[in-house]
Order: structure tokens, then sequence, then C-alpha cells
């Protein structure tokens, strides 16, 4: 007899630092039209890029599952960005100034990280520190036994890909790559491993693909797909030098880095 699906288990779009970059979300949304149930996000909606109203509204669109991320923070004034380089805050000042009233209340009113979903965590930093960034054995391993359910999703570091550590021990990191726009690499989540999954940042990736990041994961299938989208880049760039945010934040969206 075949196992028929229970309603909880569904494909989720699983979106992370859009950092308002309206051209990129649209991009990963049309790209994965069709192909989800339901959509969270990992924080860091805005902060860097020259649409976070119109990205707020599109992304209160599509899901109410947001936690925040530290420049969601920090263009709040939840927190005063001391910490961020002159660059970044300099785009953060300019966002608390162009972020409508409401749009400023609903980035304070974000809950922070860990949030646990149906069978799955999310965080925008790691799961033990919301702020903390995972970006090899050091920060992983404490995180990934800290999981209290297989999987959970991260950001922050904006680099696709993830870590798994095996019931014996095994650590392994998870790369993708991949030079067509769409899937670029699935990865199957097997029983007594657990996994931290990092979906790639939409708008400011980092990982030297400047193509935006998202991912699914399917939980029919237990598995996790990773995707990549180009967009139309050279339109973000035109608008940030129209609000005058500083060049080297221009450039880096072309580079991924
Ligand atoms: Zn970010």
């Amino acid at each position: 007899m075949l196992a028929v699906p229970s309603s909880a288990q569904l494909r989720y779009l699983i979106l992370s630092d859009i950092h308002s970059n309206l051209e990129a979300l649209e991009k990963c949304l049309e790209l994965a039209e069709g192909q989800y149930d339901e959509a969270v996000c990992l924080g860091d909606i805005v902060g860097y890029g020259p649409d976070p109203n119109a990205v707020i509204d599109r992304l209160r669109q599509v899901t109410r599952t947001v936690i925040r991320g530290n420049h969601d923070k920090a263009c709040s004034g939840i927190t005063e960005a001391e910490d961020f380089n002159p660059l970044a805050r300099q785009a953060t000042l300019w966002t608390r100034q162009t972020l409508t009233a409401e749009h400023l209340s609903f980035l304070r009113s974000l809950p922070p990280g860990p949030l646990t979903l149906d069978g799955f965590q999310i965080a925008h930093g790691s799961p033990v520190d919301e702020d903390q960034y995972i970006v090899g054995p050091e920060t992983a391993i404490p995180a990934l036994k800290s999981l209290t359910s297989q999987t959970a999703f991260f950001g922050h570091t904006h680099l696709q890909g993830g870590f798994m550590l095996t019931f014996k021990g095994g650590f392994r990191s998870i790369r993708c790559s991949g030079a067509e726009d769409g899937c670029v690499l699935a990865v199957t989540l097997e029983d007594g491993v657990r996994y931290l999954i990092n979906p790639g940042s939409v708008g400011q990736p980092r990982d030297g693909d400047w193509r935006a990041a998202f991912a699914i994961l399917d939980d029919t299938q237990r598995r996790v797909e990773y995707y990549r989208a180009s967009y139309e880049v050279a339109q973000t760039q035109r608008k940030m030098y129209e609000a005058g945010l500083p060049e080297p934040l221009i450039i880096r969206l072309q580079l991924g880095r």
C-alpha cells in the first residue's frame, strides 16, 4: 500500500538576505512559482539595496513567516549599527530614512530566531545565536548539535550551501555549483544525519556567483533543492546610483562578493 502524504508534508520556499533587492526577489519568485506551498524568510529583508519599502510589501504578499536579521534590527533602530563597516552603516542610515513608519514598525515586530516550524527550524545567523556567522566546523558543529529537529535553515553569510553531521560524528560541508539557472543541487535528507542549510542570499550573494539564490525544502521527498536565478542586476545598480548609495556596494552586486 502506498503511503499517503499528510497535509503537513509540503514544499517550502526558503528565502534569506533579500537586502532590498526587488529585481532579485521578483526573479526568485518567478522561478519558484508553482513549485512551493509555503514560503519562509530568514531575515535581512532590508539593508544595502535600493527598494526597502517595495521589498517588504512584496515579501508580505508571499509569507508571514519571517524572522529578523541584523540589518533589519539596525535599519529599524533596534540596534545602532555600530559594529557595521562604514559602507554598511551608510546604507543602513539611508534605509532608515527611506522606510515608511509602517515598515519600520513591521521590522521592529519581527521575532528573533531560532523559530521551530513544521519539522524544521529557521535562524538568521545560527540557531545558538541569531547574530553569529556559521562559516566552518568551529561554528557549525555546536549549531548542528543544538538542533531540536533534523534540519535547520540559516543565512547571514550569503554563502549558498551548508553543513551536515552524521550520527557517528562525521562532519561534511555542502557546496553548490551550477552554471544553468534553476536547481543547481539537490540534497536528500538521510535518517541519522543533521543538516544546516543555507539557501544563499536572494539580493547580495557573496559566494562568487552574482545570481540570486534560494532553496526549496520538499518535505514529502525529504530533499532540499538549491536554486540560482539570473536577474536584472544592472537595473538594481542603476537605482542604487540614483539613491546615492556607496559605489563599492553597487559594484559588489555584479561580482557576487
Ligand atoms: Zn545579510
